[in-house]
């Protein structure tokens, strides 16, 4: 099926109020224009120098969404024209968007990536390590951050109970945070989670964005 196929079939499964992540990592910007053209505007990718030349090279009304994990030395490359960081797990690099945002007089939307899945992965906060995080004086003072939700990536497996347990999780978290620290933040709205593989077990846990790419734009090679 071709791209606007693909993107014509998710958007009969994905409520409106969804937002959709086309996950365009490794594609060319030829398949980018394609979506683009069925309307498409919030794109995601995981490579910074891939992000950067995309950018410079199309349309500027494309919302880019940073999904990868982002090297603190490679911040000030996106801090020009990023839309959202999604994968923010540490205060260091909290400090270092923060930095290169002001330099570039701007504010920084980024969300908490959780450590949900029960696999094995470097990335991503636990709860009470976020939590003494945002009370962190040091943390407080950052102004060139906005905090919009969070994010997390289920386990890969087929066992669907246990990608409905872990994305609620995230769920709860999300909640924790919002009627807790994040009270007085009207802005504290979004739950990055599903893919292709699992996007709809995500949507049904309660996702308000889903980062979707091989079921746009065909398996990566
Ligand atoms: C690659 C990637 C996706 C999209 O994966 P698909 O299985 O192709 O939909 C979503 N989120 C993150 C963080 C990714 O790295």
């Amino acid at each position: 099926m071709s791209i606007s196929e693909n993107l014509l079939r998710l958007k009969t499964k994905i409520p409106t109020s969804v937002t959709l992540i086309a996950v365009s990592k490794t594609k060319s910007e030829t398949e980018i224009l394609d979506a683009y053209h069925c309307g498409q505007r919030h794109f995601g990718e995981n490579k910074v120098q891939e992000t950067v030349k995309k950018y410079e090279n199309l349309p500027k009304d494309i919302y880019w969404h940073f999904i990868g994990h982002l090297q603190t030395n490679k911040v000030k490359h996106i801090a020009p024209f990023i839309h959202l960081i999604h994968g923010v797990d540490s205060f260091k690099l909290f400090q270092e968007i923060d930095k290169q945002a002001q330099k570039f007089n701007r504010i920084l939307n980024c969300l908490l990536q959780f450590h949900i899945a029960r696999e094995d992965t470097k990335f991503g906060f636990d709860f009470e390590e976020c939590q003494a995080m945002l009370y962190l004086e040091d943390f407080k003072a950052l102004k060139h951050i906005k905090i919009c939700g969070v994010m997390g990536m289920a386990t890969f497996t087929d066992d669907v109970t246990q990608q409905h347990q872990e994305f609620a999780t995230l769920k709860v978290i999300f909640e924790n945070l919002k009627t807790g620290y994040f009270k007085h933040f009207e802005d504290f709205n979004i739950i990055s989670m599903g893919m292709s593989e699992d996007y709809e077990t995500a949507i049904a846990e309660g996702s308000t964005m889903v980062r979707i790419g091989s079921a746009i734009f065909g398996e990566r090679g």
